[in-house]
């Protein structure tokens, strides 16, 4: 008995707690105004995580814990649309709008004087979806497919914190609405695409050629934790099939009713009198087109009354009743005179081709990135070929492709030594790589700067702009003449008194000792970081222990991958890169090696993984951090499935959210403190 109602306790209140979440996530999401501080949205959260692992039976079908853990699917199923998604005329000047409009009026039988209302909006340039609610909770999500079918991608959208993953009951039109499909786009913002590609490029993986790509992408995962990562954004632009219980008069009136229910509507909507207040509307959104956080590419005028739709019907698999009016492309064609190899901070070489200045879009472009290798190969670029060429935002010029080949057959390929130094490149996935790190002059002043970073060797006063002046006065070419400078060589340099040549000096003997995690982390080596510097250290020991264990040892010890266990090989294989290494103990740096193994032979954590987020009260992250490694603990700085400890402290970051998502082992700093407690 007692049983019983423990149990219909949790019911309840797991039934509270997931009304509350979804209402606050709206709040936070779709109104962008929340009601709660983070800390208290992330106390229901925690709260309905521990109670739904006590009672899985009582986890809705709207549980926000649903958004993740979705299946891995073999392939996508299909989903017929019920009523099918069609496609839109396109229009590209105002001529075009305006025989828009005056087939309408002929079709109507109206004066050619008579104002239409046009409901106007964004065109995003994203992937088309559509979201089933019954009963208010969302059941499936499709995408548009050829119009007719399309896959059955719920998992992933339940992923994307703008989908609802039930409605808000409506207020003004005091009812839930029991069957609805509501239709939108999902899109990437530009600065997730740019970072994305970063990180690929970074990886070795093929690019996205543009943010709908990258969101087509994203969703057509097999795996909805890859599409989680990917911060996707929904925004609706109207419905399909929907139970009549609530009657709509106009297009606008169905935008706002989405909007009440809690569906993502972007505020840029306007009901204009007229196709030439429609244009304007246009011109205003092109002006504002480079400064909105995503790729619009145009706009939609719809025709907002919807018995004059139904009137006007559909020709050819688009509707009479709307257009897209497209912005101009910024693409233009030109010839290739060059291509240029650079070589970025971290080695990549990038080829840019050098174009017959073209004016796109009123902006005189020059130089356009062909991206990589694969890139380049793929379409096919060389020398001579006449290309087209696109601009958009803030991105750099990109070839698109080639319309006319030139003389020379096949693509450009890139050196097989670096144009910077002259060492041999190595194909790292997708990137071309220059290896000599430690010596590169193109890489060299960024290898200083994370030598001498807080985080590495710790040397106050050698920034980013010292550097750039030593290393341009030919004072160090590499990270081991740091210790070599002389009284006198910084004080010759402008802007540099003895005073702070003596502080530089000072910081520079201190460097000397130091953990040889950071050591180690300090040499910069492809894709090694502080927690894979530390687990090197850990596992191997001193230089000589890593320069001797095979690609195989190094990836499969700790399962950092082939990849990364590739670029600590290579490292220590390039003598220029031992030279520097073997200079830098000559001069009398002299790492030291951590003794954990006694302490944490005891200690309760040895071989857990702790994550961090949020400020602790009583340690800096940094402390809290090194007495989890010296007790034989393993830190990580990203979120992933299988953590021991997440460590919670005040105001927790972004990555709180996807923590709570995993269902992780939260505990909070009292709750550390007791765990390290000796
Ligand atoms: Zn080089």
């Amino acid at each position: 008995m007692k049983e019983d109602s423990a149990a219909k306790n949790a019911k309840n209140r797991i039934d509270e707690l997931t009304d509350a979440v979804n209402y606050h996530n709206y709040r936070y999401y779709m109104l962008e105004d929340p009601v709660i501080s983070d800390f208290e949205f992330d106390k229901l959260v925690k709260e309905l995580a521990v109670l739904e692992n006590a009672y899985p039976e009582y986890i809705r079908e709207d549980s926000p814990s649903k958004r993740v853990g979705g299946a891995v699917s073999e392939k996508f199923g299909q989903v017929k649309h019920n009523i099918p998604m069609l496609s839109l005329d396109n229009a590209y000047s105002k001529d075009e709008v305006t025989e828009f409009d005056g087939k309408i009026k002929r079709f109507l039988g109206y004066d050619i004087r008579e104002e239409i209302d046009y409901e106007c909006e964004f065109k995003f340039d994203g992937l088309a979806i559509e979201l089933v609610y019954k009963n208010g909770i969302f059941v499936q999500g499709s995408t548009r497919g050829d119009g007719v079918t399309g896959e059955e991608v719920t998992a992933n959208l339940r992923t994307i914190n703008t989908i609802p993953l039930k409605l808000q009951k409506d207020i003004s039109y005091q009812k839930n609405i029991s069957y609805i499909e509501v239709r939108g786009e999902v899109l990437m913002d530009k600065k997730g695409f740019k970072r994305l590609n970063e990180e690929r490029l970074e990886e070795g993986l093929s690019l996205f050629a543009n943010p709908r790509n990258a969101a087509s992408g994203s969703i057509r995962q097999l795996d909805p934790e890859i599409t989680s990562r990917r911060n996707l954004i929904m925004f609706a632009y109207g419905v399909g099939d929907y139970s009549k219980e609530i009657k709509f008069e106009t297009q606008f009136e169905i935008m706002s009713f989405l909007r009440t229910a809690g569906i993502n509507i972007n505020k840029n909507i306007k009901v204009v009198k007229g196709i030439s207040d429609a244009i304007d509307f246009f011109d205003d959104i092109e002006k504002k087109r480079e400064s909105l956080p995503f790729e619009i590419d145009g706009i939609v005028i719809k025709v907002n009354d919807l018995k004059l739709q139904e009137r006007l019907g559909e020709i050819s698999k688009s509707p009479r009743w709307a257009t897209a009016y497209k912005f101009s492309a910024k693409q233009e064609v030109t010839g290739i005179t060059g291509i240029e190899v650079s070589v970025g901070r971290t080695g990549i070489l990038t080829p840019v081709a050098i174009l017959n200045p073209v004016n796109i879009g009123g902006v005189i472009v020059k130089r356009a990135t062909l991206h990589n290798q694969d890139e380049t190969s793929k379409k096919n670029i060389n020398i001579g070929d006449r290309v087209l060429v696109e601009r958009s935002g803030d991105v750099i010029p990109e070839v698109v492709k080639v319309v006319f080949k030139g003389k020379k057959a096949g693509a450009f390929k890139l050196p097989d030594f670096c144009p910077c130094c002259g060492s041999p490149v190595v194909i790292d996935g997708a990137a071309h790589r220059c290896m000599n790190e430690l010596s590169c002059p193109c890489q060299i002043k960024g290898a200083i700067v994370h030598f001498a970073s807080k985080r590495a060797m710790d040397i106050e006063g050698l920034g980013e702009k010292i550097v750039g002046k030593l290393v341009e006065n030919g004072l160090i070419k590499n990270v081991a003449d740091i210790y070599y400078l002389k009284q006198g060589d910084l004080s010759s340099l402008e802007g540099f008194g003895e005073k702070s040549e003596e502080n530089l000096f000072n910081s520079i003997e201190k460097s000397k000792n130091i953990s040889y995690d950071r050591f180690i982390y300090a040499l910069g080596i492809r894709h090694v970081g502080e927690h894979i510097a530390d687990l090197l250290v850990k596992y191997f020991g001193d230089v000589n222990g890593i320069k001797s264990a095979g690609i195989e040892e190094l990836s499969s010890k700790f399962g950092i991958g082939e990849e990364i266990g590739k670029s600590i090989f290579n490292f220590f294989r390039l003598n220029s890169n031992l030279a520097v290494i073997e200079r830098l103990f000559k001069a009398g740096v002299s790492p030291y090696i951590i003794n954990v193994s006694i302490s944490a032979e005891n200690s309760k954590i040895a071989g857990k993984s702790f994550i961090f987020t949020g400020g602790l009260k009583d340690f800096t992250r940094d402390e809290a951090e090194n007495i989890v490694r010296e007790m034989g603990g393993i830190i990580e700085k990203t979120v992933k499935k299988k953590l021991d400890y997440v460590v919670a402290g005040g105001e927790p970051g972004s990555k709180y959210g996807k923590v709570v998502k995993l269902k992780l082992n939260i505990i909070n700093e009292d709750e550390f403190k007791e765990l390290i407690k000796k």
